[in-house]
């Protein structure tokens, strides 16, 4: 379950839950368009959703990524509707909305959804601000790392869908280097890959292939 959502209490939950609306979500689906007004935040069971920045060269990286852990459009906290990026989806997987003004009601109100929504915000702009700095300064294969542990950490499973066309969107290079970095993390029995799967054979080797900004933005 969201974990936003599982840190409600039962008031919260009662005065909630009409407002809540079961929604699933394929992988590659484009939830959202730079642009678009956020009407409801999303809070995802699982699945991993994508933020996306795209130059007009057609350029692309992740600057961030959203799970279970978390909440599509929190930053309507900041009194900001359009989504600043394209929203991906890279694994499937479903959740709940709640609509933009209902939330805000729940800023009057207080609470612990709102104070999780106030604390994911905070959270998100380490992760744009680092996923920054790693795009920059980090090698494709330290990225690919990172990314593999933080996906883990939203699917909750060491086995889940990966698709190197969404990771090459994520990482902003081509497919081939895409296939290079996974080949040798995979030589080095750090994960497997086959059939669009992804299995983490070894976690603390793959945090030792990655970068330092896994544990800069998922806390570990
Ligand atoms: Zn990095």
């Amino acid at each position: 379950m969201n974990q936003l959502l599982a840190a409600m209490s039962t008031s919260e939950y009662d005065r909630l839950r009409p407002h809540l609306h079961p929604v699933s979500f394929r992988r590659q689906d484009a939830l959202l368009s730079r642009g678009e007004q956020i009407t409801d935040v999303l809070f995802p069971d699982g699945g991993v959703i994508s933020l996306i920045a795209t130059l007009g060269s057609g350029a692309t990286l992740e600057v961030g990524m959203i799970g279970l852990e978390g909440a599509l459009g929190s930053h309507v906290m900041f009194a900001e509707r359009a989504i600043p990026w394209d929203v991906h989806v890279q694994v499937a997987g479903s959740g709940h909305t709640i609509n933009v003004e209902v939330l805000l009601r729940e800023a009057v109100i207080g609470g612990s959804l709102w104070e999780g929504i106030r604390r994911h915000a905070g959270r998100s702009l380490v992760q744009h601000t680092q996923l920054a700095i790693c795009n920059h300064h980090h090698s494709i294969q330290q990225r690919c790392a990172r990314w593999v542990l933080m996906a883990r950490d939203r699917m909750t499973t060491d086995q889940f869908p990966v698709t190197h066309e969404l990771l090459s969107l994520a990482l902003g290079v081509r497919r081939p280097s895409i296939s290079l970095a996974q080949e040798h993390l995979q030589a080095a029995g750090l994960i497997a890959y086959g059939h669009g799967t992804l299995t983490v054979i070894d976690r603390p080797g793959l945090q030792t292939a990655a970068c330092e900004c896994y544990s800069l933005i998922d806390g570990h």
